[in-house]
């Protein structure tokens, strides 16, 4: 896999770390909760976790963070394994669970109990809020923080065995009420949650927090370099303190840097969630969300996000990353990668008046412009032909360099053509055009020396096949539509979604396997849809166009 890029500070860290002996095996993780798909988002995580670990010969672990079993589930378990094994990740063993560490967290929150470290607190929910104090305000202790070990013992024993009920009691570490660092005032370890898990069943009625797991599950794992995103920067000193005040066996180092938001995306959730909730998008692998399982529908390669993901660094900054750089990846990568073909989406019909009636020339074309691997593929040619209804003016100046009545053009991969005549119906809408074809010109320039100036693509009558294709563009026409509560939903592109249900395509096209990328010449980058693309239905989505009409205007 690729290099680590220069601006990646943590691999500044880490190479620190090896020369000094800090650690021998760089060990990273990966730590999704299992509550949603991943986005492109944890897509840049997953890059960072893994791409250190492959980088320094290191390791890293897939563990999911399932701390909070109502919004849980297998389902998202499994989706989650899909997507990191199709970005091109591999976790080291097993794939793991802050839920098997459960009797482990428990073991070590009795010793924090026994240490005088940690007690049992009543407070209703709304006592605790008003006992925290502000940002500008000391909290005040709770009225149960001296409680002997012994009756927090006992009570929290009681509360594992489910005698209270859910929000009764918490437990709660003994720090410090007048932090000004409100993460260390006291904050909870554990909740009573009376619902079964998707991993422990019924074992557990409380479930440890997210600061009192995670740290102590990195030092399970022999986690070398603990990485987060910026917003856990404040939850930095609970996370060592936890590990200075427990019997842990290594010692993890939490580091963090800024998230992805890219312009033009929206990556909560919560706010992807409402998005499909409200049918804005088919799904959660709609190809214009940002999820991973979105992003492969569309058509985006794994090899393009890692790149896109190299190419931003990773910095401590929060800023919004520009979409077109993910978009310029795609396109590189298809260019080099994708195959050609042709495709008609607006389909005109060309007769070739001195073309036989039934004769069928197989031409061939290139499967890709510079890589002989990709084969060459066979291209029937026929009297009746598709081009695209763009391509013909009756009258057209100099710049238009396409079919102009009297003029000739050269069909992509095939015969120079002039055109003759435009067939109309009584509305004077165009039904189709007479033409035909220059002899000799296939490959060659018109013996007669007047050469067309320019090419376009086209699809055989008879021999082509229909396809749905669908056009799609950015979901949202906001540069920041993330911005705000709910603003985005005032920003979706209303154009975001074009189907052609009778598009024309070069008959190989239909022998497409679901997932193939190709270029369609002229048109852009499109790909076989991953579930409704089939040799009796072809099925096509644009991943995205030749170039970047959002910046050229
Ligand atoms: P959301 O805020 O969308 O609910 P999350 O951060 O709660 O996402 P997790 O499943 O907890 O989702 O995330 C797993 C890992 O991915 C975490 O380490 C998190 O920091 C990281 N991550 C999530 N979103 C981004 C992002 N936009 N950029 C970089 N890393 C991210
Ligand atoms: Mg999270």
């Amino acid at each position: 896999m690729e290099d680590p890029p220069a601006n990646n500070f943590l691999q500044t860290i880490i190479s620190a770390d090896l020369a000094s002996g800090r650690v021998s095996t760089v060990v990273t993780r990966f730590p999704p909760e299992p509550n949603g798909y991943l986005h492109i988002g944890h897509a840049k995580s997953i890059s960072v976790n893994f791409g250190l670990a492959l980088a320094n010969n290191g390791r890293c672990n897939l563990r999911f963070d399932d701390t909070n079993p109502e919004k849980e589930s297998q389902a998202f378990i499994e989706a989650i394994e899909a997507d990191v094994r199709w970005l091109g990740y591999e976790w080291d063993g097993e794939v793991r669970f802050a839920s098997s560490y459960f009797q482990q967290l428990y073991d070590w929150a009795v010793y924090l109990v026994e240490h005088g470290d940690a007690y049992v607190c009543d407070l209703t929910a709304d006592e605790a809020r008003e006992y925290r104090g502000t940002l500008t305000a000391p909290g005040r202790n709770s009225p149960n923080r001296e409680r002997t070990v012994a009756e927090n013992l006992d009570l929290l024993e009681r509360m594992k065995a489910g005698e209270f009920d859910e929000g009764a009691k918490v437990l709660r570490a003994k720090i410090d009420m007048a932090s000004p660092n409100m993460n260390m005032r006291d904050p909870i370890l554990y909740r009573i949650r009376k619902v079964a898990h998707h991993q422990t069943g019924d074992a557990w009625v409380i479930y440890p927090t997210y600061d009192f797991a995670h740290g102590q599950e990195d030092a399970i794992e022999g986690i070398t370099h603990s990485i987060c995103t910026l917003e856990f920067e404040d939850h930095r000193p609970l996370y060592d303190w936890f590990l200075d005040h427990l019997p842990v066996p290594a010692r993890p180092r939490q580091y963090e840097f800024g998230r992805l938001n890219p312009s033009y995306t929206v990556t909560s959730k919560r706010k992807l969630k409402q998005l499909v909730d409200q049918g804005v998008v088919s799904g959660w692998d709609d190809p214009r969300m940002p999820t991973v399982s979105g992003m492969r529908r569309r058509g985006y390669t794994p090899a393009a996000i890692r790149r896109f993901c190299d190419m931003i660094g990773t910095t401590r900054s929060d800023g919004v990353v520009d979409v077109a750089m993910l978009e310029f990846a795609i396109r590189d990568d298809l260019n080099e990668n994708a195959t050609r073909g042709m495709c008609v989406l607006n389909p005109l019909k060309v007769v070739l008046t001195d073309y036989p009636v039934d004769r069928v020339e197989t031409l061939s074309a290139a499967g890709h412009p510079n890589r002989d691997d990709l084969g060459e593929r066979a291209l029937p040619f026929t009297r009746e032909i598709y081009i695209d209804a763009d391509d013909f003016r009756e009258e057209a100046n100099k710049k238009y360099k396409r079919l102009v009545l009297g003029k000739r053009v050269r069909l992509r991969n095939a015969y120079v053509i002039e055109a003759d005549e435009v067939v109309k119906n009584d509305n004077g809408e165009i039904l189709a055009i007479h033409a035909h074809t220059i002899p000799g010109t296939l490959g060659e320039d018109p013996a007669d020396g007047i050469k067309p100036k320019g090419v376009i693509h086209w699809v055989s009558a008879a021999q082509g096949r229909t396809a749905e294709v669908r056009l799609y563009e950015r979901l949202f026409s906001h540069e920041a539509p993330d911005k705000g509560d709910n603003a985005f939903m005032d920003h979706i592109n209303p154009a975001s979604l074009t189907i052609i249900k009778q598009a024309w395509i070069e008959p190989a096209l239909a022998d497409a396997q679901p997932e193939q990328h190709f270029q369609f010449e002229r048109e852009g980058y499109f790909v076989a849809d991953r579930y409704d693309h089939s040799a009796a239905k072809p099925v096509f989505n644009r991943t995205i166009g030749l170039r970047d009409t959002w910046t050229d205007g």
